[in-house]
């Protein structure tokens, strides 16, 4: 039986990982390097929405530390500027001794569970449906089926969701509709077969005829699959269409969600599987389309033992690899403007790729200001700080209405969720201006319809 934060009561390594008395006193350790120079307040986008202390590295970090040393007491209070932190590694960014904040406030939001004990709701999650990708898919079925009908929607007016639970009604109200097939039920009709690698089921989609592209295991993380499945289908046909073969493994979620509310012994057996799965192919490269899950598939370098820093040596996010492709170029110039989501902007490094993708494409990229700030979806953030996330959000929607633009693209289905929820809910803002939010994939793809269809009509003039 794996462990869990409550039974883990002292030193634990998180798949081999190298906290020398534990994770929360190797945390206590890096806190004791923030000076409190106050350099973070200006970025931290907690801090920009409350003007609280409490809510920027500095005084979370003097707050943490205190928790790790015992000196303050675990309680409710404490739980809030831990939990409110976006994990978004603005403030590390910008800090002269880059103390690493959203790592000390995953291993004082474990140190709150080992005291507190982890509600049901969390356990059912992270023990039970995370591990487990078929009973999620059925769980998640049921819940498009009931958005789709309207259903869901239905209760949410008639008050019962937020009778059964307050962030429930919040939940429902972020995604417009769900979709009726989920990206791994799409795979065979995209040209992929079913395939044996040693002891994993596959499904590989084989490099079109004269091709010599890389061997690609694509991971299609939660997001992805069950909400966005439309962006991860179009990075798998920009890459097929590059001369690449894929191969899906039956992978399970990356891990980063337990490990960001501090479960990280629910986080070590997600990676311990996707170690083995994910290992056993052989690929060239690793890549997803989400800058979460490329950001903590790297992160497996430091959580996952040896194979796992194997493994992490492999990781690409989708626009590294598109970039070294051939771009197919939009019929129109669009007029576009950039969001870095941060687990892929601080937590991957990458910035470049995708704005150059978007170019080579025949954009006219418009810089967004603040573009590397964080949206305020953040996973679930979205849904268990509401109020926070939306004000983080509306300045980011007041950005994105100064560009004058009608499209936003970017590269994460939580930045996408968010920010298509945020083109909904700020209206006003946006001066009734109707805003599109696609993946940087989404927009190659569009492009590269507009060379087919050009083709098709080159082909058709050719005849007559
Ligand atoms: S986290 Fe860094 S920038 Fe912020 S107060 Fe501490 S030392 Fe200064
Ligand atoms: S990680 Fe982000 S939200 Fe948390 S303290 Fe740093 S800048 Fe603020």
């Amino acid at each position: 039986m794996p462990k869990t934060p409550e039974d883990n009561a002292g030193a634990m390594k998180v798949g081999g990982g190298h906290a020398p008395e534990g994770i929360e006193r190797a945390a206590a350790d890096e806190l004791l390097r923030c000076n409190r120079c106050g350099f973070c307040v200006e970025s931290c986008p907690t801090y920009r929405a409350t003007f609280h202390e409490l809510f920027v590295a500095r005084g979370r970090n003097r707050l943490a530390g205190k928790a790790l040393d015992g000196e303050v007491e675990i309680d409710d209070e404490l739980a809030e500027p831990l939990f409110q932190c976006l994990l978004c590694e603005a403030c590390t960014n910008v800090c002269r001794s880059s103390v690493k904040t959203a790592e000390a406030m995953v291993a004082a939001r474990h140190g709150y569970w080992k005291a507190k004990g982890r509600p049901a709701a969390m356990r059912m999650v992270f023990d039970r449906l995370l591990p487990n990708p078929r009973l999620m898919a059925r769980v998640m079925k049921l819940l498009a089926t009931g958005k789709r009908s309207g259903l869901s929607t239905l209760a949410r007016r008639l008050g019962l969701l937020r009778w059964i639970n307050a962030r429930l009604e919040g939940a429902e109200g972020l995604v417009e509709t769900m979709p009726s097939t989920f990206l791994r039920e799409r795979l065979a009709g995209m040209g992929f077969e079913r395939s044996r690698e040693g002891e994993e089921t596959t499904m590989v989609w084989r490099r079109k005829e004269g091709a010599d592209g890389p061997r690609i295991a694509y991971f299609i993380g939660c997001g992805t699959n069950f909400q966005i499945p439309d962006a991860g289908e179009a990075a798998m046909r920009v890459l097929h269409a590059g001369g690449c073969e894929i191969v899906v493994a039956e992978h399970v979620c990356c891990g980063l969600p337990p490990y960001s509310y501090g479960d990280l012994e629910a986080a070590e057996v997600l990676i311990e599987r996707n170690v083995r799965t994910l290992g056993a192919l052989g690929c060239d490269y690793i890549v997803a389309e989400c800058g979460s899950c490329t950001s903590f598939l790297r992160k497996y370098g430091q959580l996952g033992g040896e194979e796992g820093k194997a493994l992490a040596e492999k990781v690409r996010d989708f626009t590294e690899i598109a970039a070294g492709l051939e771009v197919p170029k939009l019929r129109d110039p669009m007029r576009v403007t950039y969001h870095d989501p941060c687990h892929l902007v601080r937590g991957a490094g990458v910035r470049d790729e995708p704005r150059e993708l978007l170019r080579r494409a025949g954009c006219e990229l418009v810089e967004l200001n603040e573009a590397d700030w964080c949206c305020g979806g953040a996973g679930t953030y979205n849904i268990m700080h509401p109020e926070l996330s939306l004000a983080i959000l509306e300045r980011k929607m007041r950005n994105i209405a100064e560009t004058g633009v009608e499209v936003v693209a970017t590269a994460c289905p939580s930045c996408i969720i968010q920010l298509r929820y945020g083109a909904r809910r700020f209206a006003d803002v946006l001066g009734g201006r109707k805003i599109e939010v696609l993946h940087v994939a989404e927009v190659l793809a569009r492009a590269a319809e507009d060379e087919a269809s050009e083709m098709a009509d080159e082909g058709a003039m050719c005849q007559t």
